[in-house]
């Protein structure tokens, strides 16, 4: 089939070349899931994970999401075997977590739990934190988690790599295709209809469209509880001869979140207090003004050195966010053959590898390797909530 030729129908169709969706593609073709279409309108990476921080870490409030994480990891450690093509383009420096006396026992607990699941971290004291990073400073720091195994990921090379190795498992993709419609009749699923008017019929849609996925299914009567945060990133330029940021530095006190990037740059984060919620996607990429001062200011009481680094680019992007700041994961209630993978509450990377397995199995009607039922959409409704050590937030 030529790359151009319309598909009529198709055994599962993945809406979304981002992270997840190609995770999962990859995943239902190797599986020899039948004819897996991923269809993307605006092509691989095109949506919020070709904007992303790329930070991966294993510091998380409840096993299950650490369970998720520890496959991620295994995966990009072994991704030749797991993959077999391309590579993630993981870079370990190791990951800082900073907080403040009155989260000690929350981060001691976090440490704890990660440890009985195999993660190499440990609690840090104050006085042992500029072995790690001495351009912190202390100033309020009452200690910090460590992972030595934290740091970044390149998701534009895996989303590549999954897409490429899934075209060789018969993967069919359209990008530059929009889903104007998920159609069903009855209670089930029939196909997706294309801006243009084309339908691919099929009995399995994955809605894997980030932003937008939540609005797409809202006609069938399936309401998400997904609100948008922006978030705004920096590069910023070390001056020639000074000391450069050695690990990912997360200070959950002061909202600053920094890492290494490539040569003399860093990339920067202050988180705004009190942002209020979107109830609106949007692709605009811009950043408020007055949030080069506000990130200087914050720089310059946690990492000084970097309070005055050259400016050179920004850009920002929206969090998908769910009430409990975890994602929804499952088949939609009410509309047979629709999979939900949506609302990943900022911090969804490092689990894509293990979500890609795990959808895939589900949609197989296998059991799935790890047991992903508390995230299911009917939690919210539940009351069943996934527990933050500490509180709302992309920490989660
Ligand atoms: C600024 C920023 C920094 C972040 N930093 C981190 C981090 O350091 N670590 C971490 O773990 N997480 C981080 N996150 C979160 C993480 O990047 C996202 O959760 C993840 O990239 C979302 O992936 P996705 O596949 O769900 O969505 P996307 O990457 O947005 O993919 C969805 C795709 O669906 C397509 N699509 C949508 N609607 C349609 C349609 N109707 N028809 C066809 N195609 C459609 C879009 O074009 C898009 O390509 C960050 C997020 C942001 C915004």
């Amino acid at each position: 089939m030529g790359y151009r030729d319309p598909v009529e129908s198709a055994d599962v169709v993945v809406i979304g070349a981002g992270i997840f969706g190609a995770s999962i593609a990859f995943q239902l073709a190797r599986r020899g899931a039948g004819r897996v279409v991923l269809i993307d309108e605006r092509g691989p990476a095109g949506g919020m994970s070709g904007r992303t921080f790329n930070q991966v870490r294993r510091h998380y409030s409840n096993e299950l999401t650490i369970r998720l994480a520890n496959r991620g990891f295994e995966v990009l450690d072994h991704w030749a075997d797991e993959v077999g093509v391309g590579d993630p383009g993981y870079v370990r420096f190791g990951y800082l977590l900073l907080v403040p006396e009155e989260a000690v026992e929350a981060c001691k607990g976090n440490i704890a739990l990660g440890t009985r699941c195999g993660v190499d971290t440990r609690f840090l004291e104050p006085g042992e934190i500029p072995d790690v990073e001495p351009l912190v400073n202390l100033d309020g720091v009452a200690g910090a988690a460590f992972e030595p195994d934290g740091g970044v990921i390149d998701v534009h090379k895996m989303i590549l790599s999954w897409v490429v190795a899934g075209i060789g498992h018969g993967l069919v993709t359209r990008f530059g295709a929009a889903v104007a419609a998920v159609e069903a009749e009855g209670d089930g699923v029939t196909g997706v209809r294309l801006r243009g008017g084309d339908v691919v019929r099929t009995p399995v849609v994955v809605n894997a469209a980030g932003l937008w996925g939540r609005d797409l299914v809202a006609p069938l009567g399936v309401a998400l509880p997904i609100a948008f945060f922006r978030l705004h990133m920096a590069y910023l330029r070390q001056r020639v001869g000074q000391l450069q940021l050695r690990v990912a530095v997360t200070d959950t006190a002061g909202g600053l979140v920094m890492r290494p990037d490539q040569g003399p740059l860093a990339l920067a984060v202050a988180y705004e207090k009190d942002q209020a919620p979107r109830d609106r996607p949007s692709d605009d990429a811009g950043v408020a003004p007055g949030y080069e001062r506000f990130l200087r200011e914050t720089l310059r009481r946690r990492v000084p050195a970097y309070a005055d680094a050259t400016w050179e680019r920004a850009v920002s992007g929206l969090y998908d966010v769910t009430p409990d700041w975890h994602p929804i994961l499952g088949w939609a209630p009410g509309v047979e053959g629709l999979y939900l993978a949506l609302g990943w509450s900022g911090h969804g990377l490092k689990l894509a590898p293990a979500v890609g397995e795990v959808v895939a199995q589900e949609v197989l009607n296998e059991t799935p390797s790890i047991d992903i039922s508390p995230l299911r959409l009917q939690r919210f409704q539940e009351g069943r909530l996934m527990h933050l050590a500490y509180g709302p937030g992309a920490r989660a």
